[in-house]
């Protein structure tokens, strides 16, 4: 009988998401604190081979897409290599990643041979000083930089934006000016309890406010068509040449056609972002165990796989210490 990747509730989970590492060179204030986190040893680290080997399983299962997150993927030697290997798998239709934009442009030319059409650039603010006091690195000019290249190279670009009312609002009418010009795609994130600290206020920017700012600048919005899937709600502006959308990722409005599924780079396992590690595969693996065992473990992890972020965030005891960058973005 053939095994897919199929919950309780019917959603098949196709879409895989790995991080490569929990290591990053930048530090938004949402994601990680200051002085950094206890970033794992590289021992516990997934080797790109036991990775390649996983992602065959998860393929094999039904996956067809990856995306590679972390931390910054850029930051692991070797991702590029990585990146071929996975390209060669010919079941998988799609890879795509997410980066904070330290792609150097003889990357991005290897990123385009190995078949990558997609690219996820994390961008704050279009202020060097605000970007500065959101990511506590002075890059924005190589972040920016990376975008125009990638866009120059025919690269579907989103960029995800984290609003927060006390850091960023004034951004976002020049983000949706900046797709009158550019064929990319905006979207503006709810923030999420994923900061590596026991702290968290409810984020006051929410989707309903997010929208009502947007559509008291820019009147003449309107609803586009969202991908399947898509945790995005979006929307143009006649006449510009890209589009924008709303993450509602606090408000978790779009579990019901969740269709994925994440590894961490330590080999936890995860139905949902806001869930606790379902089983390690790092460990499985390790412990001498087959392909059988595994795919038994994966498949079991997706049956019981929560209704949504809610019911999943009731299972876990200390989701405020999580940093993004370990969970995989
Ligand atoms: N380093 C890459 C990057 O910056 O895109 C990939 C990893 S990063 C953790 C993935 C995405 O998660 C980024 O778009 C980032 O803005 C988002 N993110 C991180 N922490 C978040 C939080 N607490 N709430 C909402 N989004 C968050």
């Amino acid at each position: 009988m053939e095994q897919k990747l199929i919950d309780k509730y019917g959603r098949a989970l196709d879409y895989l998401r790995l991080s490569v590492t929990d290591r990053c060179n930048f530090r938004c204030y949402y994601c990680m604190p200051e002085e950094g986190m206890n970033f794992v040893q590289r021992n516990d680290l997934l080797s790109y081979e036991e990775l390649d080997y996983l992602t065959r399983i998860f393929v094999d299962l039904g996956v067809k897409k990856i995306r590679i997150t972390g931390g910054e993927p850029f930051v692991r030697k070797g991702i590029l290599d990585f990146i071929e290997l996975l390209s060669k798998n010919q079941g998988l239709k799609e890879i795509t990643l997410t980066s904070n934009g330290s792609i150097t442009k003889a990357q991005i030319n290897q990123l385009a041979k190995f078949g990558v059409k997609k690219v996820n650039i994390s961008l704050d603010s279009l202020d060097p000083k605000r970007f500065f006091e959101i990511t506590r690195r002075d890059k924005f000019q190589e972040v920016m930089n990376c975008i125009l290249t990638l866009i120059s190279q025919d690269f579907n670009v989103k960029l995800n934006c984290v609003i927060d009312g006390k850091k960023n609002i004034e951004d976002i009418v020049p983000f949706i000016n900046l797709t009158k010009d550019h064929a990319l795609s905006v979207r503006f994130l709810e923030e999420m309890p994923f900061n590596g600290t026991d702290k968290f206020d409810i984020p006051e920017w929410n989707y309903k406010a997010l929208y009502n700012y947007i559509e008291a600048h820019f009147p003449g919005i309107q609803k586009i068509t969202d991908g399947s899937n898509s945790t995005s709600v979006n929307y143009q502006i006649p006449g510009f040449k890209g589009s924008f959308g709303i993450i509602p990722a606090f408000s978790r409005t779009f579990c019901g056609t969740c269709n994925r599924i994440r590894l961490s780079a330590t080999g936890e396992l995860r139905t949902c972002l806001y869930g606790p590690p379902v089983t390690n595969l790092r460990d499985i693996l390790r412990s001498g165990c087959g392909e059988d065992q595994l795919k038994a473990s994966i498949l079991e992890a997706v049956a019981n796989k929560a209704k949504d972020g809610f019911e999943a965030e009731n299972q876990v005891s200390d989701q405020a210490k999580n940093s993004m960058s370990f969970l995989g973005g």
